[in-house]
């Protein structure tokens, strides 16, 4: 941390990946596991653009069938079981609940179809395949589905994550193979040489300095934003991003509380999906075109009012109103254009463009292809270099990843064994917490443990705040309340609690004055506010 951007200035890399979301992060981690030398550059937080903002689902992407997309729904449901390998401590298969409604999206046969196919394509493991269920059968797995007009149910599994904990994992494991990736740290301009980018200028925005990075091939990861590096680098011809906008909105799972998620037809006739996770269900997604800001992109009362009208739709003595609603976000998808096709019709496929000037951009696609994205950048960079060296990440477990989905009760409770000496000290909920902390951070609790014992008071949540400082990059409370914990979403209560411990551990580790701190508090007190902002 201490010289961040400087200590790299004098290196030439091979690769530049500007972004820091999955798509960057991603790439990083190829390019450094097959030797490439690598540095990547997030203006924001790792992962603060649409990479936390997604539904959290590595899916096969069965809405993908309803296009004839059958490339993408075999790439990404192939990928999901290569993502659960390789990282099951934040890859979780979830059964889903398809309501077959009439004049709904899907029919009893098309649903027995589309799932047979998708598990065809998407090779689906014996025991996940997919089930049609009666109604009794599908009201007995959820009994606030609206009887008028249900016909039965599919019954299917998909995997669940947590976008930015992916996120975050690639970037630690890109370190781990030797790549340089640093948040706070914003692209400002290219390098030219030979009328060829040579680099970028790159402000450190926590040491407020500004350094030239050199490297053969640069890489524009930049989701939304890519268009704007584009434009810099005088190459926006051609095709171009189409941003859709998609807002999730969280209530507490006390007003709506659900077993399995549940993926169903608003009146409209598009999809949408309902996730019970924490203490929480969220609710989600709309896609509309978005032209405004992309910094922070809007919720309006009309989002809120769709999402909630879709509720009403589907679920009977549910009736959640505004006032309900605890957290919500709202991320952009950086689309490619396609002439006269809705923002739902677009293809979620990810294409390559390279300018005159040699910078590679990247666009579209899915968290859940994420690792393909990179490969196929990652070869046309290794192409260019003249560097034979193949892809490594199929077999590649992600930092956290190392215990297998069977072991893990037994590795908590090996854990939480070995803290029961300090359980004087500890939350008589320990075991509990332990899982939760697992969830995030997988096999890394060991490191978050060792923390807590080297202190004089063990104390697992200082350990988890220092953890996320020294090793995850955190910077403040935002980051780590967002984008390690997940706790504004998914724990809001635990924000409220936590709130002023956490701020003393960061003004501990940074030496903060206490304005800072006080800032910072209230930083997350308007994100908590502005979250329940709709216009
Ligand atoms: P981003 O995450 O936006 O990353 C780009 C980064 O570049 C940003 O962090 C930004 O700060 C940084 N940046 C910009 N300019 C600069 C600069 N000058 N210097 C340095 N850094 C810069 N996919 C799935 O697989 N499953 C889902 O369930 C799913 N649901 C979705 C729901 C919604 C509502 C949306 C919007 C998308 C969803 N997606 C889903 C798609 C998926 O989230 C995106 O494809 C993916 O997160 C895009 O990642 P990215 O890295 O390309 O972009």
């Amino acid at each position: 941390m201490l010289n961040r951007v400087e200590k790299i200035s004098e290196i030439e890399f091979d690769l530049i990946v500007i972004g820091g979301g999955i798509t960057g992060a991603g790439i990083a981690l190829d390019a450094a596991s097959r030797g490439l030398s690598v540095c990547l550059f997030e203006k924001q937080d790792f992962a603060s653009g649409t990479s936390s903002k997604s539904t959290k689902l590595i899916h096969g992407g069965l809405r993908y069938l309803k296009q004839f997309d059958i490339k993408l729904v075999r790439e990404t449901g192939t990928e999901r079981a290569v993502l659960y390998r390789n990282a099951p401590h934040i890859v979780h298969p979830e059964k889903m609940l398809l309501p077959i409604i009439k004049g709904g999206s899907y029919g009893k046969w098309m649903t027995w179809l589309g799932l047979s196919i998708y598990d065809r394509l998407a090779k689906v493991k014996k025991s996940e395949r997919r089930k049609i269920l009666s109604v009794e059968e599908a009201l007995k797995i959820e009994p606030k589905l609206k009887l008028e007009g249900l016909k039965g149910a599919g019954y299917y599994t998909e995997y669940r994550t947590d976008d930015a904990r992916l996120t975050i994992e690639v970037i630690k494991t890109s370190r781990e193979n030797g790549a340089y990736c640093f948040n706070y740290a914003e692209v400002t301009d290219f390098l030219y040489e030979n009328n060829k980018v040579a680099g970028v200028k790159v402000l450190d925005k926590i040491k407020d300095k500004e350094f030239t990075i050199k490297a053969k091939i640069t890489v524009n990861a930049a989701g939304p934003w890519g268009d704007k590096l584009r434009k810099k680098d005088d190459s926006l011809k051609g095709k171009k991003l189409h941003l859709t906008k998609g807002v999730h909105i969280v209530v507490p799972n006390k007003v709506f509380r659900l077993r399995d998620t549940v993926y169903f037809d608003e009146p409209e006739g598009r999809m949408i999906f309902a996730i019970p996770r924490g203490e929480i269900t969220y609710i989600g997604t709309t896609d509309t075109n978005y032209t405004k800001g992309i910094d922070s992109p809007d919720i309006t009362k009309d989002d809120v009012a769709y999402l909630l009208n879709a509720v009403k739709f589907m679920f009977s003595n549910v009736h959640l109103t505004e006032k309900d609603i605890i957290a919500s976000w709202s991320g952009l998808r950086p689309l490619v254009h396609e002439e006269g096709k809705s923002a739902s019709e677009i293809s979620r496929k990810d294409e390559i463009f390279v300018s005159p000037s040699g910078l590679i951009t990247i666009a579209g696609g899915k968290l859940t292809g994420y690792r393909l994205m990179a490969k196929k950048i990652v070869d046309k960079v290794a192409y260019e270099l003249n560097i034979d060296k193949p892809c490594k990440t199929k077999n590649l477990v992600l930092s956290g990843g190392s215990i297998h989905p069977t072991d893990k009760d037994l590795f908590v409770t090996s854990i939480n064994t070995l803290l029961l000496p300090y359980s004087t000290t500890l939350d008589n909920n320990l075991k509990g917490k332990l899982d939760i902390l697992y969830d995030c951070y997988g096999a890394n609790i060991t490191n978050i443990v060792e923390l807590a014992i080297k202190n004089d008071q063990i104390n697992l949540l200082r350990a988890e705040v220092e953890y996320s400082i020294i090793s995850e990059s955190s910077f403040t409370l935002l980051d780590y309340f967002i984008r390690r914990s997940g706790k504004m979403f998914f724990y809001p209560q635990q924000v409220e609690e936590e709130l002023n411990e956490v701020a003393g551990y960061f003004q501990t580790y940074f030496n903060w004055e206490d304005s800072r701190k006080n800032i910072e508090i209230q930083l997350v007190k308007e994100y908590k506010e502005n979250m329940l902002e709709f216009n």
